[in-house]
């Protein structure tokens, strides 16, 4: 990571007073409290994969909530493999936590997570949001998803996950107010693959488990969303591709509304657009 350059994964659905954060990449927990959400309001984890930068900062963040006050059931839902890490991460921080339950106490953390191992299919759901999964492409990891959030009466959300184009993802995020999709630009794929060398091994692999522009606005415009938010951008910080850049690659497939991802983007839901479930 270079100075000031763009932070791993990590997005908070905000509805009410419940935050909801999806994937733990490195930075997330000074992120949210530099977007005002106190961690006491952290309702629910999810990790759509296992890639360090979707799952890096999931144990900290659990922490930094605990300590921060929080004393609620925390839950967290996360592909096979989530159970291991939680309890590593937990056994790495044994003697804090047993210190600080004995010294300040504090709730033991451990029993605090819910956590529930998904996979494909419904992931849970209550009166207030019900939460979906679809396994997307992203090799080598096989245990990989998109996950669907459709609140009670309310928005939905849709994140692609880390995947090569997927042409279920349009059925799964079907009218949904916004897909936040992946994308790479391919001229500035080559400009990586230049730069780092051992080229057609990276190409090749960014081009079996990722999406470019393009096919994220192939995905947006065969769901009918109300609008598309690229994220997991690819190159994140080439001075040589702009915005511009970007919403020029989207415009080959999609027409409506687009938004780029950056640190801290704030993207209101609109409940009431007009033409849903196209
Ligand atoms: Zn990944
Ligand atoms: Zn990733």
């Amino acid at each position: 990571m270079r100075p000031a350059s763009p932070l791993p994964t990590a997005s908070a659905l905000v509805a009410g007073d419940e935050l909801t954060v999806v994937d733990c990449g490195a930075g997330v927990t000074v992120s949210l409290a530099n977007a005002g959400l106190p961690l006491t309001m952290l309702e629910r984890v999810f990790v759509t994969h296992l890639h360090s930068d979707h799952v890096l900062e999931l144990g900290p963040l659990l922490h930094t909530a605990w300590t921060s006050g929080l004393s609620h059931p925390l839950k967290v839902f996360g592909p096979p493999g989530m159970r291991e890490y939680l309890e590593h991460f937990l056994a790495a921080m044994r003697f804090d936590i047993e210190t600080r339950i004995a010294d300040e106490g504090r709730p033991p953390l451990g029993e605090l997570l819910r956590l529930t191992e998904y996979g494909e299919g419904e992931v849970m759901a209550d009166a207030g949001l019900r939460v979906t999964a679809l396994r997307n492409i992203h090799p080598p990891v096989e245990e990989s998803y998109a996950l669907r959030f459709d609140f009670g009466g309310g928005p939905s959300v849709v994140f692609s996950g880390d995947t090569a184009r997927h042409p279920p993802l349009a059925a799964f995020a079907r009218g949904a107010d916004i897909l936040v999709h992946e994308a790479m630009l391919p001229a500035g794929m080559e400009k990586i693959v230049e730069k780092v060398g051992g080229g057609d091994r990276l190409r090749a692999h960014l081009k079996a488990s990722h999406s470019t522009a393009g096919e994220a606005g192939w995905i947006a415009r065969e769901a009918g969303v109300g609008r598309l938010v690229l994220h997991h951008l690819i190159p994140a910080d080439d001075p040589d591709f702009s915005e511009a850049d970007w919403l020029a690659a989207t415009a080959e497939s999609w027409e409506g509304p687009v938004t780029v991802g950056r640190d801290g983007l704030v993207v209101p839901i609109d409940k009431k657009r007009e033409g849903a479930g196209a």
